[in-house]
């Protein structure tokens, strides 16, 4: 077979692979089948491609259209997945391991298009938090927003998941409006290549927002401003290196990194063999070592089980490990195929034999496929009796299918033994003891990324202790690199940078496009309700006559609705409460005469009322009082091509101008009138 060229995408050509190349190892037969790498990569051609072309096309557009692109992409790698497939396979990966990384990756990019366009407005400023209030009259406020950084994000991934490595990075850098340069490990980058290049020939991407570097990076990182990040996945050696540029540090450039992690899984007390939870237990744990071959950075590493459970849960975990056949990924009865490369069988051995310096190894054989091609190894259970005094089981990661078991005396012992790891990606607890998963979220939370407690009841719907989810924090303290990425929009925010402004409503509000209390308010030239979601205005602004509220209304709604609370029915009692004057009005009552004021009865634009947000009543209303609303277009947002989200700061006033209620009010609204 000839082998495969794997080429660079830079600057808006392919470039192939030159004598430099490195050659790549298929894991499967352990024979050279791809090359990559070339030294004709211009890197500052490839820097100044994407922060002159890709970056000024990227940030023209909006979050929305940004979100909508990274759903155009996620629909066209969906369409060729078939082929990522079959390549893939290459990697020592079977079909299950494909569904994490393929499927998974192109998951990640439909949440995050999903998430662009419900929470983030269609616009170019993304706005943190709300107003603050910084002066008395209201002339002065605070707001904080993120705008894309003009430079560059280099991604630099891990060989384990070549296209889920390269998505998880790229969705948020993308909807923030930064180019990317993705260089994949070289082990695996002829999947990732080929995903890219799907992306490319689909034309979906402006030119410049994604390039490619198979192969050496060259000296990129020396070329990096305080406008790039650097977004890093994998060894905690490597990252420790790259960190340490002296370049880097003196421009301060924005390092992300996620290293490797000695992940740790808890049995609760509770969790005795015979409960579902000791079943379920044993379960995660030989998935999460023998997925990917435990080449995943959120593996189980270390398994920590009370004592007298420590047997139980090794002939369990024996049971179920002796039923997964190692072998050919292609092979559907599969169950773990191989490591990626002889180096890394190589090294999972060393790194096995150095943990069973202090544990014994009570399932698997370490000797396993010696006389074999392909980076094929057996799972590996070690069992560390000595584990307070232990360092290897709790600092070397062998990243292969190898965990090692260890029991602990209290719930303290097993959060100080899940501690010990320095750091790590996710921690898991299955228990159903309210108390034990209390306690292990105080003492060991600050260790971990993520916590992932699990029993019967949530266990036919969990998503498993090793899957990082777009929607939640994927990174950890300490060892595991200090990153965070994912986290919904949290990860968005790495390729941005925040700005605190100060200034007055106007002011504000035009930066934010969002009209602020306080601001300017336009007249409206027609009911607001009779105008198409186009037409109107930031700032167009309703002002009703008043309302008088009697008693009888009070008396009324109470019996109408069933609200007989005493506030609204007995003034003697409605006295005795701090906050009322006597009877007063229902809340509810207020913004309902609110909706009777403002409303424009006719059909027209306005097609649903579909929230309130905010809502808080300042001030009580009593009979005899009488309420006049102020309602004011804070915000659009479009939906479809048909319609979209009005967002209407409302006001109610009292005959002496004071305010009773405010809140937000959310209309669906057609483009047309
Ligand atoms: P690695 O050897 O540290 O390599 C990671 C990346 O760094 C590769 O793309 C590699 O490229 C690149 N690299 C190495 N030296 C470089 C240099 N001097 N300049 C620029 N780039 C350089 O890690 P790996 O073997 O690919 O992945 C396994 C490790 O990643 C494990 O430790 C695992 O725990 C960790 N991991 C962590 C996460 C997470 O999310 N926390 C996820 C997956 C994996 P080359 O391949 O071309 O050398």
């Amino acid at each position: 077979m000839p082998l495969l060229d794997v080429s660079s995408f830079a600057a808006g050509r392919w470039i192939a692979p030159d004598d430099s190349a490195r050659l790549i190892e298929n894991a499967v037969t352990g024979a050279p089948m791809a090359r990559a790498g070339s030294a004709d990569l211009d890197v500052q051609a490839m820097l100044d491609h994407a922060r002159k072309t890709g970056g000024p096309a990227l940030r023209a557009l909006t979050f929305h259209a940004r979100a909508r692109m990274l759903k155009a992409m996620a629909v066209e790698l969906g369409r060729h997945k078939d082929v990522l497939y079959d390549l893939s396979f290459a990697t020592g990966a079977t079909q299950a391991d494909h569904l994490i990384d393929i499927d998974g990756g192109i998951g990640t990019l439909f949440v995050y298009a999903s998430k662009g366009r419900r929470e983030m407005a269609d616009a170019h400023v993304h706005l943190d938090g709300g107003i603050e209030p910084l002066s008395r009259d209201g002339n002065f406020l605070g707001q904080h927003i993120c705008t894309p950084l003009p430079g560059v994000a280099v991604h630099i991934n891990a060989f384990n998941f070549p296209v889920w490595g390269m998505l998880e990075k790229l969705a948020p850098t993308l909807l923030a409006g930064m180019p990317a340069i993705v260089k994949p490990a070289t082990a695996t980058c002829y999947v990732t290549e080929r995903a890219v290049r799907i992306l490319l020939d689909s034309g979906i991407l402006p030119n410049g927002a994604l390039q490619l570097v198979s192969g050496g990076l060259g000296d990129m990182l020396d070329h990096l401003g305080c406008q790039d990040v650097v977004s890093f996945t994998g060894s905690a050696e490597t990252a420790l290196t790259l960190r340490a540029n002296p370049h880097l540090l003196r421009n301060a450039v924005r390092f992300v990194a996620e290293q490797d992690s000695l992940n740790a899984s808890i049995l609760g007390p509770d969790a005795v063999p015979g409960t579902p939870e000791f079943d379920l237990f044993v379960a995660e744990v030989q998935r999460e070592m023998t997925t990917k071959a435990g080449q995943k950075c959120t593996a189980i590493r270390r398994i920590i089980a009370p004592e007298p459970l420590v047997d139980p849960v090794i002939a369990a975990l024996g049971e179920r490990l002796s039923r997964i056949r190692v072998g050919d990924p292609r092979d559907p009865a599969t169950g773990m195929g191989a490591l990626v490369s002889g180096a890394q069988k190589r090294d999972v051995l060393d790194k096995a034999a150095l943990i069973g310096t202090e544990a014994t190894c009570v399932w698997g054989d370490p000797t396993a496929f010696g006389d074999v091609a392909g980076a094929f190894v057996s799972p590996m259970l070690f069992h560390c009796d000595t584990p307070d005094t232990a360092r290897h089981v709790h600092t070397t990661e062998a990243f292969g299918p190898v965990s090692t078991i260890m029991g602990y005396r209290d719930a303290d012992h097993a959060i100080a033994l899940a501690n010990r790891g320095g750091g790590s990606l996710v921690a898991s607890v299955i228990t159903r003891d309210p108390q034990v998963a209390a306690a292990v979220a105080s003492g060991a939370g600050a260790y971990h990324g993520r916590l992932y407690f699990n029993n019967r009841d949530s266990m036919a719907e969990s998503t498993g202790h090793g899957s990082p989810l777009p929607h939640m924090v994927h990174g950890g303290p300490g060892r595991a690199g200090g990153g965070e990425e994912l986290g919904g929009l949290r990860g968005v925010m790495h390729y941005m940078q925040r700005t605190a402004v100060q200034g007055s409503p106007d002011l504000l509000g035009a930066i934010g496009q969002s009209w602020v209390p306080g601001g300017t308010e336009i007249p409206a030239p027609a009911h607001p309700f009779t105008r198409g979601f186009h037409d109107l205005r930031l700032g167009e602004t309703l002002h009703t006559p008043a309302r008088k509220i009697t008693l009888d209304d009070i008396e009324t709604f109470a019996h109408f609705t069933g609200d007989t609370f005493y506030a609204h029915m007995d003034d003697d009692a409605a006295r005795r409460n701090p906050f009322f004057p006597g009877r007063v009005a229902h809340g509810y009552l207020l913004i309902s005469f609110a909706a009777g004021l403002f409303v424009e009865p006719a059909e027209g634009p306005v097609l649903a009322n579909t929230g309130l947000d905010a809502l808080r009543f300042m001030k009580p209303v009593v009979a005899g009082d009488s309420i006049k609303v102020r309602l004011t277009v804070k915000q659009k947002t479009p939906r479809n091509t048909e319609y979209g989200e009005v967002r209407w700061h409302v006001s109610l006033r009292n005959q002496d101008d004071d305010l009773v209620a405010e809140y937000e009010l959310l209309t669906m609204n057609a483009y047309q009138a």
